[in-house]
Parts: C-alpha cells; sequence; structure tokens
C-alpha cells in the first residue's frame, strides 16, 4: 500500500490564523497572565501574508471519498492510524533530509509533570486556573503573586527526571537528520534527557530561570527560590526592586522573536514534522504544523487525544509516549 501523504492546507476545525486561545506556558503560573501579544500576534499574521492560505484539498467524509492529495486513513478502534505501522513511520524518519519535533506537555506526564489539557491535567481539573492565568493578574495583585512563589517552590519540576521518551528523542537526533526540537515546555527536560541545546528552542521560557519584569535581569530560579524557602513572600529584583517571575511566557507576554523566527523557519524547511504530547491547541505554537503542511512536509502526531491536526496527520500515535517514542526509534 503506498504510504499516506499529506498536501495542502487542511480544512482544521480550527479558524486558520486563531490567536485567541494562544499562550500559557507555565504551570507554576497558574495565577500569572498576560494581557498582549503583539510579537506573536505579528509573526503569525506575516506567515500567513507570506504564505497565503489556499484550499486545495478537501475531504468528503460522508462519501467515503477523499479529495485529491489528502488520504484520511481508518483508525483501528484503539485510535492507533491502523494504515501506518511503525516501521513505517521509522522509514519516513530514516529518508526525511529534515526532520523538526514539536513537543509539549504530554510528554512530561510520565515523568509526573502533570500537563493543562489532557485527562488529568491542571485545567482539566480547574477550568478557573486557565482564566486566571493572565501576567496582569501576576503584575496587579501581589496574593497571586505570593501563591505563584509557593507554587514554584513545591513544583513537582524539581524533582521530575527524564522519562524514556525524553530519551528517545535525545537519541532520534543521533539516527535522523533533525533540524531543531522545538518544545512548548519549561520543565528543561529535554536538556536533562540529552539532547543538543543547539538544536532545542524552548518556545516558552524555562523555569530554571527567574526575570525581572522592570529591568530584565535573569538569574538561576533556585537563588530566588532560597529566598522564598528564607521567608520573602515576594521577592523584588536585586538590581531595580522590580517584579519578579520565572522566566517563562505566561498569558500575555510575548515569545522571543528570534525563537519565534527560527522555529518557523524550521518549519517552513522540513518535510517530517512530529508533533509530540501536544493537543496542538495554542498558538503560535499550533501554527508550526501548519507550516510545515504548507511547504509539503508530512505531519505525524503522537498524542493519546484527538488533535484538531489528525484529520491530515500522516499518521497518529495514540500509545503513551514513554513507550511509542522508544519503539519508534528502535526501528530506525
Ligand atoms: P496540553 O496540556 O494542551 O496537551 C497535552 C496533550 O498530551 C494532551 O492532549 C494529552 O492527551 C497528551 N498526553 C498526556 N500524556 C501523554 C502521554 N503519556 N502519551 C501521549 N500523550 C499524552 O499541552 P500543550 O499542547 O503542550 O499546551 C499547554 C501549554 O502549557 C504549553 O505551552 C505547555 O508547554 C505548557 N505546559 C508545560 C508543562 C511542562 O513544561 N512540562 C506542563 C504543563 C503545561
Amino acid at each position: 500500500m503506498a504510504s499516506p501523504s499529506v498536501v495542502g492546507v487542511p480544512e482544521l476545525g480550527v479558524p486558520f490564523v486563531e490567536l485567541v486561545g494562544w499562550a500559557p506556558f507555565d504551570p507554576l503560573e497558574l495565577h500569572a497572565a498576560p494581557s498582549t501579544v503583539r510579537t506573536a500576534n505579528a509573526i503569525a499574521s506575516r506567515t500567513f501574508m507570506r504564505t497565503p492560505v489556499s484550499r486545495p484539498t478537501v475531504w468528503h467524509r460522508s462519501r467515503g471519498a477523499f479529495g485529491t492529495g489528502t488520504l484520511v486513513k481508518a483508525r483501528s478502534s484503539s485510535g492507533e492510524n491502523a494504515a501506518v505501522s511503525t516501521d513505517e513511520i521509522a522509514s519516513w524518519l530514516r529518508a526525511a533530509r529534515h526532520v523538526v519535533v514539536l513537543t509539549g506537555a504530554g510528554i512530561s506526564t510520565e515523568s509526573g509533570i502533570p500537563d493543562f489539557r489532557g485527562p488529568n491535567g491542571v485545567w482539566t481539573k480547574n477550568p478557573a486556573a486557565e482564566k486566571a492565568a493572565h501576567i496582569d493578574h501576576y503584575v496587579g495583585d501581589p496574593e497571586v503573586r505570593e501563591r505563584a512563589w509557593q507554587n514554584r517552590v513545591h513544583s513537582e519540576v524539581w524533582s521530575a527526571e527524564p522519562n524514556a521518551g525524553h530519551r528517545a528523542l535525545a537519541e532520534l537526533e543521533r539516527k535522523v537528520a533533525l533540524d531543531a526540537l522545538l518544545t512548548q515546555n519549561i520543565d528543561g527536560l529535554h536538556h536533562a534527557a540529552g539532547s543538543s541545546p543547539d538544536l532545542i528552542v524552548e518556545l516558552h521560557g524555562n523555569v530554571r530561570e527567574a526575570k525581572c519584569l522592570r529591568c530584565g535581569w535573569r538569574g538561576p530560579m533556585n537563588e530566588t527560590l532560597d529566598r522564598v524557602r528564607a521567608g520573602e513572600t515576594d521577592p523584588r529584583c536585586t538590581e531595580c526592586g522590580g517584579i519578579l517571575k520565572s522566566a517563562t511566557v505566561s498569558f500575555g507576554e510575548n515569545l522571543v522573536v528570534a525563537d519565534l523566527e527560527r522555529a518557523q523557519a524550521a518549519a517552513e524547511r522540513c518535510d517530517l514534522f512530529l508533533a509530540i504530547g501536544t493537543s496542538l491547541g495554542v498558538y503560535p505554537a499550533a501554527a508550526l504544523p501548519e507550516i510545515a503542511l504548507h511547504h509539503g512536509a508530512r505531519l505525524v502526531v503522537m498524542n493519546a487525544e484527538p488533535t484538531p491536526f489528525d484529520p491530515v496527520a500522516a499518521a497518529i500515535v495514540r500509545t503513551p509516549l514513554g513507550e511509542a517514542l522508544p519503539a519508534l526509534v528502535d526501528r530506525i
């Protein structure tokens, strides 16, 4: 059977440039939150202006026939794409000249860090936390900051170890032409697993650093957490007295332009894009597979639950990542 392939831009179940839902990236900042997304919006707009949307491919599920290009595969009851074996995905990886991986919170749940939208996700259990996750609340309310600092001190991130999925991705770069490991995660576990720092782009920052919202000072998070443990409830910048938070991107904060541009360039260049452990609901990160598809790449989705991109993925893998990723990388 011929390999399924994906061409064109999908008819996704979400608006093409849906920027409302992008952002909160910091499980430690459940009360923090952002306001403006100027940079991200500008970049996303530029992206789509440069690569105007065409809709060449239509699939007609009701008639059981699919328009040219996009193949919609039969799925087994387990949700796996029955038409594509692990060996076949491995062969795509071997053959690809430019592979890009995008990871989300789902790769770290097996390390004990809850995701946001999975069955045990922080926001699934407490939807109000999502609404409260905005930088304006963090800046405007000392009680929010005090709770956030307590969350940081007690976070599971500090004791978490990379799991088999992280380690398999570290191995992946030794076997295939991996151009970039883009992550929405802030837990630093790809670094800890041994992935090359040169390949990792932490789109939403890293919790292991603290930053000053006024002067931009940055320093090791540990040192600021020591101040909290010593009794400071809302530690201030030692340089300028400004408000401190983790060096992560909360709702309403801008992504780092250079990181976003690097991710976008990698997505444009790649011929195989793996979206791993992400609900693909947070923009602009979720724009990256769209960009890859638009430039002709094949998309593989590895996620326990459905994503808006499933209808246009060349393969979908629902198996837990700690099992699925080592199995896949072993077969390359
Ligand atoms: P998400 O919570 O929206 O989605 C995670 C997805 O992973 C879910 O669809 C879930 O079904 C799936 N999943 C969970 N465990 C899995 C497993 N073992 N195997 C296969 N699939 C699994 O996460 P997102 O798309 O990354 O977006 C949320 C935002 O919050 C991102 O910015 C993310 O980085 C941030 N966040 C980060 C961390 C972290 O750094 N570890 C934790 C929580 C949230």
